[in-house]
């Protein structure tokens, strides 16, 4: 039977339904805006907004970037406000100085905090913590948001959106701009039908994909480079409400991750498996798989080709900065790709950059550091 063509027309296309383009398309709708969600894998939300840390960051950890710190408590009381059900705030977070070789001390880490004007208050003395390791710890106010009930709720609601088409399961594959609009082909992966869709605007928010977008599109890079990354979790009875952070350099974390009674646990040096600088992701396990290229990346979560968990080099990371009495158990490892803007790679930063990449028809390209700033997209786009 031949696939079917149909031809529609609506104010935006926005490609990536993680949590930037889902929050996109529901912001333009409640603007009375028609928009058509188009993501490539069959369900929304499954990549980078979901594996994460989960800390709703309130600056601490960026005393290399200012404007990082600054984006990110700016942006987290509106987060709190609105998801607060999948918000964390009953546990203790603490900040720590590595005696060796950290790129920041104690007193330069207070500084920063009175500078940002976040609370940072010093503990001299806490049965779980090593201090023959420990420089210094400081208590401080960090929540940690619930990934996996942040996905359900924006799901749930972009679905059951009035104004919001969601295309699961779609790929885009052609896009040119006549007169004052896009023309954009699309077609199902399940049917093969092939959508015709004019729009008058389009939002890339592919993260990691966000090259293969703009050059489908003819349109500019941006200069990024790529990590497979593993987030570890891990259970602890001692720290089941406690959560670590060493500052600041090949460190790692450990903290409640969500309301799921589990930590995540990460490593500076462990976490990230392998790194591309190319402008698309490009790895060689790509090459296992037909599916899976630096264009159009599968969910690393579920092959069978992703690179064999470090979760043991990260435990035996931790436990240094840990007193005896605290038992960690490894539970599971969850991966997907951490793309990070090249100009970044110094002072660590992640703000979150929306380019005007083309002005008629426009074309924006969101590049996501930090899941509080879903909202930054209110602030640039034109209706
Ligand atoms: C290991 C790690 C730890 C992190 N820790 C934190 C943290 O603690 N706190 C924090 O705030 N942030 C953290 N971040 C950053 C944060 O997770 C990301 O900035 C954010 O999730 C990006 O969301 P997104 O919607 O842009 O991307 P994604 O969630 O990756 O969504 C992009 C979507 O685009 C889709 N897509 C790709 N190509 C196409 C295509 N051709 N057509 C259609 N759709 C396509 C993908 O399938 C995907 O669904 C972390 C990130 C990582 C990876």
């Amino acid at each position: 039977m031949a696939a079917s063509t149909e031809q529609i027309s609506v104010d935006f296309l926005v490609v990536g339904g993680g949590i930037f383009g889902v929050y996109a398309a529901l912001y333009l709708a409640s603007q009375g805006c028609q928009v058509v969600l188009v993501e490539k894998e069959k369900k929304l939300m499954q990549k980078a907004s979901v594996v994460n840390q989960a800390r709703l960051h309130s600056g601490y950890h960026y005393p290399r970037s200012v404007a990082t710190a600054r984006m990110s408590d700016e942006n987290k009381a509106r987060f709190t406000r609105d998801h607060q059900d999948f918000i964390l705030f009953d546990f203790a977070k603490y900040y720590a100085i590595d005696r060796y070789g950290s790129l920041t001390d104690a007193a330069q880490f207070e500084r920063f905090c009175r500078y940002i004007d976040i609370p940072c208050k010093p503990v001299n003395k806490h049965p779980l913590f090593n201090y023959h390791r420990l420089e210094a710890v400081f208590e401080t106010q960090e929540y940690t948001f619930d990934p996996q009930l942040i996905a359900a709720y924006y799901r749930e609601k972009v679905n059951s959106a009035v104004g919001v088409d969601v295309w699961s399961y779609h790929q885009i594959e052609a896009a040119g701009a006549v007169g004052e609009a896009w023309e954009i082909e699309i077609r199902s992966l399940e049917n093969q039908n092939l959508k015709k869709v004019r729009a008058r605007q389009i939002i890339n928010a592919t993260y990691s994909a966000s090259n293969a977008i703009n050059q489908l599109f003819g349109l500019e890079e941006i200069n990024l480079m790529h990590e497979i990354s593993e987030m570890a979790f891990v259970s602890s009875p001692q720290l089941k409400n406690i959560g670590l952070t060493i500052m600041d350099g090949p460190f790692g974390s450990i903290m409640p991750y969500g309301k799921s009674g589990l930590l995540s646990l990460s490593s500076v040096a462990y976490t990230h498996h392998k790194v591309s600088y190319a402008a698309q992701p490009t790895f060689d396990c790509q090459s296992f798989r037909e599916d899976c290229s630096p264009g159009f990346t599968s969910v690393c979560n579920y092959c069978e080709f992703r690179p064999r968990s470090n979760y043991q080099k990260m435990l035996a990371q931790m436990r240094q900065y840990l007193t005896d009495e605290v038992a960690l158990h490894y539970f599971t490892s969850m991966y997907t790709i951490k793309s990070k803007l090249r100009a970044n790679h110094i002072d660590d930063g992640r703000p979150t950059e929306i380019g005007l990449l083309s002005k008629n028809p426009r074309f924006y390209c969101i590049f996501a550091g930090k899941i509080n700033s879903i909202y930054e997209i209110e602030k640039v786009v034109e209706l």
